[in-house]
């Protein structure tokens, strides 16, 4: 399949083994909102399912990876706008079921579908990621970064016990989890190397060319070897727990979304109040 422009993601072909999906709202620094999950599903599947293709690279446009979910929600759209691809409904139910089985499809499913897609998959990270951006560089496969990147998760501050792919035990190590969380500090490009969080850090203007060359090499490979390499490891993660401790991480999300709705009669907080809160996208 040739290079296809989504609404809110580029998809090109570098080679017809290696794809590059970029997220591309730079003047949003690539906030996730409705369109743009469905526009990088689209994107994966399209990889995923082109025999051609064995390895893909995750990319934001901009100087930034990533500012997170778009707090101003669906940009105008709503679910129903979108071809949905778990099996919860009932997105439009009040209390705590819709806002759950919408978090299930769009946040916690949609990042397992793809941390499962059997080909190997590639971040490359510049700039800011924060929260909701962190669930794009975990589903990764391998994740090269630039000097310049930092990694942040705030939203305890908002009492929500991290974001929905709750993986930062996993990624950083539970101490510096506990410190990331509870600070709200921003993670240093060395530091996640140091922890194993990020495979590679280079210099910015060097990111590109060596994601391409790891990719390169990874391409040399037999697809299916890729693929049962991949599920391998991916097992070996299912089989510590890691699955398990995601879902009842989520539960607990769910339950303090659902807490301060109770104190507050409303959501986290309003399209108005969004632009004032640190971190998250300002027009
Ligand atoms: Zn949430």
């Amino acid at each position: 399949m040739s290079d296809h422009d989504f609404e809110t993601v580029l998809y090109r072909e570098l080679t017809p083994e290696i794809v590059r999906v970029i997220m591309n709202r730079p003047e949003a620094r690539n906030a996730q909102d409705l369109q743009l999950t469905y526009d990088l599903n689209d994107a994966f599947d399209r990889g995923a399912q082109d025999p051609k293709v064995k390895v893909m690279i995750l990319s934001g446009a901009g100087p930034h990876f990533s500012s997170g979910h778009d707090m101003r929600g669906g940009n105008g759209k709503a679910m129903s706008d979108f071809e949905t691809v778990g099996t919860w409904g009932s997105f439009d139910a009040p209390g705590a079921e819709g806002a759950m089985a919408r978090e299930e499809e769009i946040y916690l499913g949609m990042c397992r579908r793809w941390r499962n897609i059997p080909k190997p998959i590639i971040a490359e990270v510049q700039g800011k990621t924060i929260a909701g951006g962190l669930m794009l560089v975990w589903i990764c496969d391998i994740i090269v970064c630039s000097e310049d990147a930092e990694f942040r998760d705030l939203v305890v501050g908002w009492g929500i016990p991290g974001v929905e792919y709750f993986a930062h035990p996993w990624e950083l190590g539970h101490r510096k989890a506990r410190e990331m969380l509870f600070t709200s500090d921003w993670v240093s490009a060395q530091d996640a190397y140091r922890l194993g969080m990020v495979n590679q850090v280079v210099p910015r203007e060097e990111l590109s060319a060596y994601t391409e060359a790891m990719a390169r090499k990874i391409a040399e490979k037999p697809s299916f070897g890729l693929k049962m390499t991949k599920e391998a490891i991916n097992q070996a993660q299912d089989a510590q727990g890691q699955w398990n401790a995601l879902q009842s991480a989520f539960m607990m999300h769910t339950l303090a979304h659902t807490h301060w709705r109770e104190l507050t009669g409303r959501g986290l907080y309003t399209a108005e109040e969004a632009p004032k809160v640190p971190g998250t996208y300002k027009p």
